[in-house]
Order: structure tokens, then sequence, then C-alpha cells
């Protein structure tokens, strides 16, 4: 993870060559506002108790409340936490969300605990950072195994600390109790928006425009759906056990069907519906990346293009639906050669800009129709992607930096607007 912390923060130097901000900013950026470590004990199923370790990162707020998931995983650190509530603070502005960013986690394996155990942890988790949030202080949504159950049960712990409802702490709750419409399709929504906005200025195929999507989970599948359905020929999807290859193009919504029942890929290589309409190769995920595709979506994991395997990618466009799929090396060569990367803090910002809608419909009390969240996502993710497209294209830098350099500006005016080292020594 450290790793991480240091290809985000080695681009902050490169796009503050393009950012126009003050030396107050480039410092309170450097550290985070508040780190809050918390130790909670619960009681297992079996009697004993147990005490696990839990974080809650509030990087930045100088644009509005943080926000940012909670991860249950059992490598979490503070460190991990730490570097994601920043990520999460550039996001939010480059899609010019009213919010700073955080992030959350504990260290656990949460497929070890049962669910009475999983519910006691999470409201314990509550119990110990709810000074740390709140509506306008810091809102967390799900993350890494952490899903809208989850986040009810938070809603509903904090609501008990403070005695009345408080729907808009947190982001990404079931529907019945204030989730938003559109939320469980947001990322891959907001990353096929962008890939509408841009694709036509990148790929000039004159019709038939290849794609394939490495990660066939929430958000990868319905991107393949939505690539399908705008008449992409998807011809390589895959999850962590291979892939599926047809230089025709798969049937995507058998596909989905086979990986909704069956939860993997696996039985469309050799046996149902789609093995039968479709005649196909099984490739290697390595295989995939590799493909001569027009598109390629990394929807899985962090680090699946590295500079080892950068050389193999013929892909003339890639939307990093996942976080951090391509390491600062290769992103590097990539550029180099021409290649358009449409980086993730623009390609999956729909999950949280959707997420800020669930927020503002809460603070309304009024709840949006599933096409007004449809509509004002897309009316936002294609006014960002075109602003750092023009942005991008007028100073010959990527999109990643054009991306991080139009984040720094507008934190950097929210930090300047409360004054800065220039105001101070004219008034003095
Ligand atoms: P998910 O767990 O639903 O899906 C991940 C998929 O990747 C699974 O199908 C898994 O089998 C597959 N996979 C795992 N290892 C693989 C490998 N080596 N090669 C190919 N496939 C592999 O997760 P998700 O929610 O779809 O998230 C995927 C990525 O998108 C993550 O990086 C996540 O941080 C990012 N993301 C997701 C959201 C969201 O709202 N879901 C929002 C922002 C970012």
């Amino acid at each position: 993870m450290a790793d991480l912390f240091e290809g985000a923060t080695g681009i902050i130097d490169e796009a503050l060559a393009h950012a126009d901000v003050s030396a107050d900013t480039v410092e309170r950026l450097k550290h985070p506002r508040s780190a809050l470590s918390v130790s909670i004990p619960v009681r297992m199923d079996d009697g004993s108790l147990r005490t696990f370790q839990g974080y809650r990162v509030r990087y930045n707020d100088v644009r509005g409340p943080a926000k940012g998931g909670i991860r249950y995983h059992q490598d979490v650190t503070l460190d991990e936490v730490q570097t994601l509530a920043f990520w999460m603070t550039i996001k939010c502005a480059v899609v010019d969300l009213p919010y700073g960013g955080g992030k959350g986690g504990v260290t656990v394996d949460p497929k070890a605990l049962s669910m009475s155990e999983l519910e006691r942890l999470s409201r314990g988790f509550i119990d110990g950072i709810a000074d740390a949030i709140g509506p306008d202080v810091d809102v967390p949504a799900p993350d890494v195994y952490t899903n809208a159950m989850i986040m009810g049960w938070m809603m509903d712990q904090y609501s008990i600390i403070k005695r009345h409802r408080v729907p808009d702490v947190i982001t990404g709750k079931p529907i019945a109790l204030g989730g938003s419409l559109g939320r469980d399709t947001a990322t891959a929504d907001g990353g096929f928006f962008v890939t509408e906005t841009l694709a036509p200025k990148v790929l000039d195929t004159g019709g038939r425009r290849t794609a394939a999507v490495q990660g066939f989970g929430n958000a990868g599948m319905v991107m393949a759906e939505l690539l399908h359905a705008a008449g992409y020929t998807v011809v390589a999807v895959s999850d962590s056990q291979g892939g599926v290859h047809t230089e025709e193009g798969l049937h995507i919504p058998s596909v989905a069907k086979v990986k909704r029942e069956s939860r993997a890929l696996k039985g469309v290589y050799c046996e149902g519906s789609v093995c039968e309409a479709v005649d196909h190769d099984v490739i290697s995920n390595d295989e995939l990346l590799a493909l001569d595709v027009d598109l390629l979506v990394p929807a899985a994991l962090e680090n699946a293009i590295t500079i080892d395997t950068v050389d193999d990618v013929k892909a003339r466009m890639i939307v990093e639906l996942a976080n951090g799929p391509i390491t600062p090396e290769a992103d590097a060569a990539l550029f180099e050669r021409g290649v358009v990367v449409v980086p993730d803090v623009l390609a999956n910002a729909g999950g949280v800009t959707v997420s800020y809608f669930e927020w503002v419909q809460n603070r309304q009390g009024f709840a949006w129709t599933a096409e007004e969240v449809r509509t004002r996502l897309e009316s936002r993710m294609t006014t960002e992607a075109r602003r750092l497209w023009d942005f991008a294209t007028e100073r010959d830098i990527s999109l990643r930096v054009a991306a991080y350099a139009q984040a720094l500006s507008r934190i950097g005016e929210a930090v300047d607007a409360t004054g800065h080292a220039e105001t101070f020594q004219s008034a003095g």
C-alpha cells in the first residue's frame, strides 16, 4: 500500500506544475486532518470477547464534509486507510462534489464472522467513531467487503447514539432506510458515461468497437452489459478464475446471467446455453490484458498492468474502473505510446457521485426517481470528462495529470478563500 501512496504523491508533483495553488494548499494536503484509531470489543457467539482494530481518517474537509468508504479486510492498516482517504479527497474534487476525503477500515476477515458477530462489530465500530463522523463532518459509505446491510446497521447505531434518526450520516444504505435508486450500478454507469464522452475523440473505428473487461464483478459486469447494449463488441471478460474470449463478441446478457446464477464465469466455459451459443476460447487474465482491442476496462484489482506487462497491452483506450489498476511506471509508458488512460479518479467516481445524491436526498427528505439519478449522473460525468479532455489536450498532459491538477486547483481555491500567506503578509 505504501507503493500506492508514493504513486499518488508522485503524480501530485507532476500535477502541481499545471495547477495554480498556493504553498498553503500543498502544506495542508501533506497531512490528514485527523486519524482516529479505535479498539472494538466484540462478544463472539461462543461467549468469548475479541478486540478488533478500526480506523477512520478525515484527510481533508476544506470543500465540505469528508467522504469515503469503510472496508473490512484482514490487511487493513492505518497507512492504507490514510492513503485511500487522500485519494477520496482528490476524487471528490475531480467530479466537483462539495466534499473532502475520508476513509475507514477494520482489520478483520469478515468471512470468518457469523452474521450476528458482524452486526456487533459494525455497531461497535460506530460507537468508537461516532464523535468523528456526522452528516456535516464525515460521511462514510461501503467499500471492500462492506455492503448496504452493514451501512443500515451503522446508520441505525448512529441514530441510537444521537437519539434521533440521521439517515444522512452514511450512504450506500438499503433503499428502505433512505438509500438512493441507482447506487448499485452507479460506478459502472459513471464509467460508461465517461467512455461514451471520450471514445469518439480517441477511437476512429468507423463503426465496430471492441472491448475487453477484466473483473466481472459489481462494477465490471454492469460495465460490460452497458457496453454491449451500446453496440460495443465485448470480445472478452474475466474473473479471478480466468476469462472467456471470442473475436465475434460475447453475448454479455447470457454471460452475466450465468455469473449471477453460479457466481463464477467458470460455468460458461463448457456447459450451458452460452457455451453452446458462442464458440469461445478460455484465456488467462494476462492474455485478456494483451488483447488487441479498442477499449480495455480493468475492473478487478490494483496493479493489474505493471512495467513488466505494459508492452503487451495493445488497447488504444483504457478506462480504469478499478482503483489503481496501472502502476505509475506503466502509466508513464502508456502515455508515451499515446494510449489514452481514463484515470480511476474520474472513471469510477460515479459511485461517490450517487452517494452524494443519496446524501442530498436524505437532507431534502425527498427521494428521486431512478431516471433523475441517472440523468444527473450523466450530466456531471460528461461535463467533467469534457473539461478534463480539453485541459489535457491543451497542455499535452495525460488525463490523470489533468484530473489531479483540476482537483488540486479546486481544493486550492477553497483553501485560499479562507486566506493564504500573501493575504496575511499584505494585511500585516
Ligand atoms: P467485486 O469484488 O464485485 O468484483 C471484482 C471482480 O474481479 C470479481 O469478479 C473477481 O472475481 C475479479 N477478480 C479478482 N481477481 C482478479 C484477477 N486477478 N483477474 C481478473 N479478475 C479478477 O468488486 P467491485 O465492487 O466490482 O470492484 C472492482 C474494482 O472497482 C475495485 O478496484 C474497486 O475498488 C473498484 N471500485 C468499485 C466501486 C463500486 O461501487 N463497486 C466503486 C469505486 C471503485
